[in-house]
């Protein structure tokens, strides 16, 4: 195979400054600078930087020891962040891995094996969706449809079916926004039956969709077809909310304001807030049933799963969000955070679309509001937004290749859930006036 390599544009070639400390929802860097985290770095930092309970916890737990290995022991910190999760999510089984793409590459093997232990050995394909972001082990990056990460590794891929973004500000051509929920179901179901429904493990797809669309929410009635549909043809529900879950949407699973349970789901980034890597794979009691009773256990894991010190930062992060209604907080800030977008960036003509869910909302900028239109991808303007915002003290996370897998930007705003009403001001204002800025410095280039 032969092609032109396809560049990436995300890789920073610039210097970057070093990182000193951090404090609540402040960053500070060596040279004495400070940067409101806006985005919680990559979705991750729920509690801020410098919370000293939870470096406490794991200092502790360090103390005591750090690492329990799992087919030696189990512990207090491995028992109690497994019940915090299960009550959290109601998802009944948990494995505790090191971050997004160990998790995501578990659950597919959890849907596999369930499969193998029902005697279903030819269901091995999955299905996903373009425009999404599972991960860069070589099983999450087979099931993404993120063109410019996968680029340099086509043809040593898993065969995966990717559908149609499901985007109510992009739909599939011909349908109109308010049918892409029900058209984008029944692409599901049509590649189900063209596949074969033996030969279908899982779909799998982002309840909100992060980096790769900028927090595009299931359409309405999206999740519970998809759920139905799933049901109808024994093919599992694998919901990655590695980025958009924990919290993130002010519910603990994302997906729980579709009024949807998955069988299978990925979390990271917020369960341990970044104060130790920390992914799961959780799954329900009819996934585990056959597994158990066959195998006598999930065939997935590593050294560090369900590492001792992890679990004790996961349980005292887990613990700060409940004790002091952090997810309310999200939830009661969210529409106010909004408007702030919204009169921050009112005088910008650019800004086509504000969505999203709880503290993980986005900011579409296209050439022509009227038409979508993006800009081209050569003009870089979602790194433009990223610098200019950081030289104005904001980090932000903005993603490009959301309309297309080329062209397209996007800027997530993902503040930590301790944010409160004036710091959403602060970091509304700053990005209004990097987007600003960014736009003209493009329009001079
Ligand atoms: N899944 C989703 C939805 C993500 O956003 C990410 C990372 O951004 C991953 C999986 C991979 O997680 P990690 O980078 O922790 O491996």
């Amino acid at each position: 195979m032969s092609a032109v390599p396809l560049p990436s544009i995300t890789i920073v070639s610039t210097s970057l400054p070093k990182v000193a400390w951090g404090k609540g929802i402040y960053i500070h860097d060596a040279d004495g600078k400070r940067y409101i985290d806006g985005s919680s770095g990559p979705a991750v930092y729920c509690l801020g930087h410098g919370n000293e309970e939870v470096n406490d916890a794991i200092k502790a737990q360090l103390d005591k020891i750090a690492h329990g290995y799992r087919y030696t022991f189990t512990s207090d910190p491995l028992e109690e962040l497994s019940s915090q999760v299960a009550e959290a999510s109601g998802m009944e089984k948990s494995v505790f891995l090191t971050g997004g793409s160990e998790a995501v590459e578990s659950c597919l093997k959890i849907a596999l094996q369930y499969h193998s232990a029902r005697g279903e050995m030819s269901r091995r394909r999955f299905i996903a969706r373009e425009r999404s972001w599972h991960g860069n082990t070589l099983g999450a990056l087979s099931v993404s449809g993120f063109l410019e990460r996968k680029a340099a590794f086509e043809g040593a891929l898993m065969p995966v079916s990717h559908l149609s973004p499901a985007n109510t500000y992009r739909p599939p051509a011909g349908v109109a926004p308010e049918n892409t929920g029900e058209a984008c179901a029944a692409e599901l179901e049509a590649e189900i039956l063209r596949l074969g429904a033996e030969k279908v493990a899982a779909f799998i797809f982002e309840p909100v969709v992060g980096a790769a669309g900028g927090c595009v929410p299931a359409p309405p009635g999206y999740a519970r077809r998809v759920r139905d549909i799933c049901d109808k043809h024994g093919v599992l529900m694998i919901a990655d909310e590695v980025m958009c879950g924990a919290g993130r949407c002010g519910t603990w699973r994302a997906l729980e304001q579709d009024g949807v349970k998955p069988d299978i789901m990925s979390v990271a980034k917020g369960l341990g807030g970044g104060y130790i890597p920390l992914g799961a794979a959780l799954y329900s009691a009819k996934v585990a049933e056959p597994i158990f009773s066959v195998y006598g256990g999930v065939m997935t894991g590593h050294t560090f799963t369900g590492h001792t010190a992890a679990c004790a930062g996961g349980v005292a992060v887990q613990k700060i969000i409940k004790r002091d209604r952090l997810l309310e907080n999200i939830r009661s800030l969210e529409p106010k955070f909004r408007v702030m977008l919204r009169e921050a960036t009112k005088d910008i003509a650019e800004v086509g679309d504000i969505r999203g869910r709880g503290f993980f909302l986005a900011l579409e900028l296209v050439k022509n509001t009227m038409t979508r239109e993006p800009f081209a991808a050569a003009n870089r303007l979602y790194i433009r937004v990223r610098d200019c915002a950081f030289a104005n003290g904001l980090i932000c996370y903005p993603s490009g290749g959301n309309v297309d897998g080329v062209n397209g930007d996007v800027v997530i705003i993902s503040p930590p859930y301790i944010t409160n009403e004036e710091q959403l001001g602060e970091i509304a204002t700053l990005l209004g006036a990097s987007i600003k800025q960014a736009i003209q410095q493009m329009k001079a280039a």
